[in-house]
């Protein structure tokens, strides 16, 4: 059974229609989760909540939409991811803020956790390094966590009690109990590839194992998203930055 997580789309609507084509053609008809920070960043929000509506993704609360909801998180941001917050909330509507509203900050899905940013601090810590990862490790009481936040796709696991970080190639890369998987980001990866990144979970039908996870990158139309950011009076920063990825 194949399960698609998506994270940090960030109101990047070209980058998530990319990901959604990617997703049609390589894992159809497969449950849909998400890490959070649906919004924040980008400039199509609404558009990016009624496209995660139509294909019935379950999901999370990130610190951006918490932010955009008017949760002073706000006071953390700098001041680029801050303007697109205030921003944010001027155009959001009341369906999509219900909806975003509605997210848990912590979601348990039978083997997996999700969260956005890490077990112990859902919406703001950054996993990033081993002494925090293994922490978070020790605490998890499923087999997997799915988490974001970071926008840099990773893979903690713990081996004889010590958190060690997998690399992170093309090819899929078989699960253990106790990981902490990072599925990138859909609209603003930081990880100097440019491409939308997504997460396939492939789990073992017999049960035995855990499965494998895939991460995904697809190319989308960054000039388009970038215009809807400056056409949004956005800082001309959080459109540069998708060139780059970083
Ligand atoms: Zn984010």
């Amino acid at each position: 059974m194949k399960v698609v997580i998506l994270s940090d789309v960030h109101a990047n609507l070209p980058a998530l229609e990319a990901v959604l084509e990617d997703v049609a053609r390589t894992a159809p008809g497969a449950p849909i989760w998400h890490c959070g920070d649906v919004v924040g960043y980008g400039a199509s929000p609404n558009e990016v909540v009624a496209e995660l509506q139509r294909v019935g993704a379950t999901g999370v609360m990130g610190n951006h939409d918490l932010a955009a909801l008017g949760d002073n998180v706000i006071e953390t941001f700098n001041e680029g991811a801050h303007a697109a917050a205030l921003w944010t909330r001027e155009v959001l509507t009341a369906e999509s803020r219900s909806w975003l509203r509605a997210l848990p900050k912590v979601l348990e899905m039978g083997s997996a956790t999700i969260v956005h940013a890490s077990l112990r601090d859902p919406i703001m810590e950054y996993v990033v390094q081993q002494e925090i990862a293994e922490e978070n490790l020790r605490a998890l009481a499923t087999p997997l966590l799915f988490h974001g936040h970071t926008h840099i796709p990773a893979l903690w696991s713990l081996q004889d009690g010590v958190a060690h970080a997998t690399h992170i190639g093309t090819e899929a890369i078989s699960l253990r109990t106790g990981s902490l998987v990072n599925a990138g980001s859909v609209g603003q990866p930081r990880d100097r590839d440019p491409r939308a990144a997504w997460l396939l979970w492939e789990r073992d039908e017999l049960g035995a194992g855990l499965g494998t996870a895939t991460w995904r990158r697809v190319e989308y139309n960054i000039p388009a998203a970038q215009e809807a950011i400056d056409a949004a009076g956005l800082p001309d920063f959080l459109a540069s930055r998708l060139d780059v990825g970083r």
